[in-house]
């Protein structure tokens, strides 16, 4: 697990403890998300797939891509294709991922970077591992999250954001047992590079095992966590969680996951992606790479994207 890691945790800033009024979030749900096939056929685990979309929001769903140890001529990736009403979130932990689209974006990420596509009025974009890399093969792994946009925001012009991994701001837990990786938004005054239009929180924390994390949550989030790798608990009550799995968490001060002591040898420690934002709670009418208020909304997408008018693939 490459993504940006730190040999000595004590020498980072700590989070704080939780102090006596703070409420832990509760545990509402644990789900395991089913495991799919992705674009060309990459395997992903669609994590959020057993949550209900209104305790979701403002996410959409969000893609584990990989794990997967590629052979050589394997890699594979998306064809060209739209997106309206929406943000992409792609943070890359292994592998090396290109990106192109029709509006001028485009970049190649790697281990820790994150590429954030506003999709706006329209776009088109192709997500794939770049030609050398499809001959050598090897590991890729990563997540996509959706971001919905607000019924103003979802003509917006498209933009695209290049995330590096050297500025992901990196705090330790208050025992300097877990790394957290601020992406976006903001953990106790750690703020992540990523500009969000949907205020909300990105988090990908690796747990050493037996080690607990309080994490300070914003009150007026949701908050989902994930595990990417490894086995533990969440909340204070310790529900059980592994590797796929997704927690819904109540409202309250702040976030707990713990490792177990033993750890698969593959990944030495527990991983998991945090996120949490601010809920839009309007009409949702999703469907395949729209994401609208109304049906009249996406028939519409799905008629400008027939007549061109999402843009032009770059030659
Ligand atoms: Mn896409």
């Amino acid at each position: 697990m490459p993504a940006i890691t730190v040999d000595d945790l004590t020498v980072l800033d700590r989070l704080p403890a939780p102090g006596l009024g703070d409420q832990p979030r509760a545990v509402w749900q644990v789900t395991t998300a089913p495991e799919g096939l992705e674009g060309e056929g990459f395997p992903v685990r669609r994590a959020f797939a057993g949550i209900d979309l209104a305790q979701l929001d403002p996410f959409i769903m969000m893609d584990q891509m990989g794990e997967v140890d590629y052979a050589p001529g394997e890699p594979k990736g998306t064809p060209w294709h739209p997106h309206r009403g929406f943000e992409t979130v792609t943070y890359i932990i292994d592998g090396v991922f290109d990106h192109q689209d029709s509006h001028g974006g485009g970049g190649s990420i790697t281990n820790g970077d994150t590429q954030w596509m506003t999709a706006g009025a329209g776009i088109l974009h192709i997500e794939a591992p770049p030609e050398w890399l499809v001959e050598k093969g090897g590991l890729f792994h990563g997540i996509q999250l959706w971001v919905n946009l607000p019924r103003d925001a979802k003509l917006n012009d498209p933009k695209y954001q290049d995330l590096r991994s050297g500025e992901v701001a990196l705090v330790a837990s208050s025992d300097a047992g877990a790394l957290v990786r601020v992406i976006a938004g903001e953990v106790s005054g750690h703020h992540g590079p990523g500009s969000t239009f949907t205020p909300m929180t990105l988090v990908h924390a690796t747990i050493e095992p037996g080690a607990r994390l309080d994490l300070p949550w914003n009150v007026d989030f949701n908050a989902l966590v994930y595990v990417l790798n490894g086995s533990g608990s969440v909340g204070t009550t310790e529900q059980p969680i592994h590797t796929g799995q997704a927690a819904v968490l109540g409202s309250g001060d702040y976030v707990t996951v713990t490792a177990d002591g033993r750890q698969e040898s593959r990944s030495p420690a527990m991983d998991v992606i945090v996120v949490g934002g601010r809920p839009i709670r309007e009409p949702l009418a999703w469907a395949g790479p729209f994401v609208m208020n109304t049906k009249a909304e996406v028939m519409q997408a799905y008629e400008d994207f027939q007549r061109g008018h999402f843009g032009h693939i770059p030659a």
